[in-house]
């Protein structure tokens, strides 16, 4: 069998943990199956070299900025092929270049096109243990990228695609996929399978236990996924195509806070508005999330917005850049909010879902800044600050809890 293993970085942290986990690689291998290993960078090694990158230069080149975060994967893979080699185990560390691993040259939020598996393949042949650097890649231009934060997991999806594994399992430092992040939400339950469009919105909502991409992945290739924990024995959660269990009308609940709501206020009430506004974002490179737009009144309307928190600067410059293009609009901005939402594919069937969690918002006294839905969710925009107290009681609401 080709495992593919991935361990994030609360899992390779220490020494200690670092040990644990060639162990655990060692027992797959001395089983008889190849093993592929996709690590995170220790810790909170990423974020140390981001405050890092930022204390000599606020804005940062996004190449260098790749060029630096890329050591913090290629410092773990390295200490975990001379863990496993004191363990008596032959082991080899690969970087994004070393295998090959080729994207788009996006800095800092590449995605993955092609994998060359040659040197894996060689490397496994020779009865070694492959331990590959989660979340870079490399361009055309031979620079490294990465993939965006928590980008570990794609790559493991990826290797798992690329190399027709037979299992490919995600660890990390909860025993699985709950119905809330259960940091949170106390009472949260563990799932012992997810379809792949449920895990796909959770996460792209905000439940950060998988790399939302790397979900989207998994369902093209039709890699089945096992997220548990790397410090216990626990049987984690299985993320595939269909599930056996019954459909829940809502599965779980997630919420994001890299959220920041952009409005406009006072644009001309005619036709092509939204396309300059949207125009000028999408070739700023920017993600829109949330749109609303007022009815136009006496010839002007208003547009409000979402896009991730750390794109705010470059989004309110293309737009002062814009701002005659746009009719002089007022732009304003708020960066203390967040996104709440459910997740179910069981809504589609039952009316009324949305009502019952505006409800639970009204009976908390929680206003709703913007609203949106597709068939299997609801998304609402609060106030940053009431984010875990409306999590607690939508999932209390619903009866997600144990
Ligand atoms: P890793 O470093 O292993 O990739 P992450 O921090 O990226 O770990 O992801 C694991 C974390 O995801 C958990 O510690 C938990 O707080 C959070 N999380 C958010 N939503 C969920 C959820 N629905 N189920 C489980 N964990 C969740
Ligand atoms: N080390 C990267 C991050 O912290 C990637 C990952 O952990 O998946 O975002
Ligand atoms: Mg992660």
């Amino acid at each position: 069998m080709l495992i593919v293993k991935k361990f994030g970085g609360t899992s390779v942290a220490d020494k200690e943990r670092i040990m644990n986990v060639a162990r655990r690689c060692i027992k797959d291998y001395q089983a008889g199956n190849d093993v592929v290993v996709v690590l995170s960078a220790m810790g909170k090694q990423t974020d140390v070299l981001i405050d890092m990158a930022k204390d000599i230069n606020p804005n940062p080149s996004k190449r260098e900025l790749d060029m630096l975060l890329t050591t913090g994967e290629q410092t773990s893979v390295a200490l975990m092929a001379m863990a496993m080699s004191m363990l008596g185990v032959p082991a080899v560390s690969l970087n994004a270049f070393q295998v090959a691993m080729h994207t788009t040259s996006v800095y800092g939020n590449a995605r993955l096109k092609r994998i060359d598996t040659e040197r894996i393949r060689n490397e496994l042949d020779l009865k070694k243990i492959v331990i590959v650097t989660g979340f870079q890649g490399v361009n055309k231009y031979d620079d490294l990228t990465t993939l965006g934060r928590g980008g570990s997991d794609t790559t493991a999806v990826a290797l798992a695609a690329a190399l027709h594994a037979d299992k490919c399992e995600i660890y990390t430092d909860v025993d699985g996929v709950y119905t809330a992040d259960p940091r949170i939400v106390k009472k949260a339950r563990k799932m012992k399978e997810i379809t792949y469009d449920e895990m796909l919105d959770l996460a792209t909502l905000g439940a950060g236990v998988l790399h939302n991409r790397s979900v989207e992945m998994a369902k093209k290739y039709n890699v089945e996924l096992v997220v548990r924990s790397s410090l216990n024995e626990s049987e984690g959660t299985v993320v595939k195509e269909e599930t056996k269990v019954e459909r829940m009308l809502v599965s779980g609940v997630a919420a994001d806070k890299n959220v920041t709501r952009i409005s406009l206020v006072g644009l001309k009430d005619k036709p092509g508005i939204a396309f300059r506004v949207f125009d000028i974002l999408a070739k700023a490179n920017i993600n829109v999330d949330m749109i609303l737009q007022s009815i136009g009144r006496s010839g002007s309307k208003d547009i409000s917005f979402t896009i991730p928190r750390d794109a705010c600067n470059d989004a309110l410059k293309a737009l002062e850049d814009n701002m005659e293009r746009l009719g002089n609009p007022e732009i304003s901005h708020n960066d203390k909010v967040a996104k709440v939402s459910i997740v179910g594919a069981g809504m589609m069937s039952n009316p009324g879902v949305a009502a019952r969690m505006f409800e639970c918002f009204y009976n908390s006294n929680i206003n709703i800044n913007m609203i949106s839905t597709s068939e299997i969710r609801v998304t609402v925009l609060i106030d940053e600050k009431e984010t875990e107290k409306a999590m607690n009681a939508v999932h209390e609401a619903f009866g997600l809890e144990d």
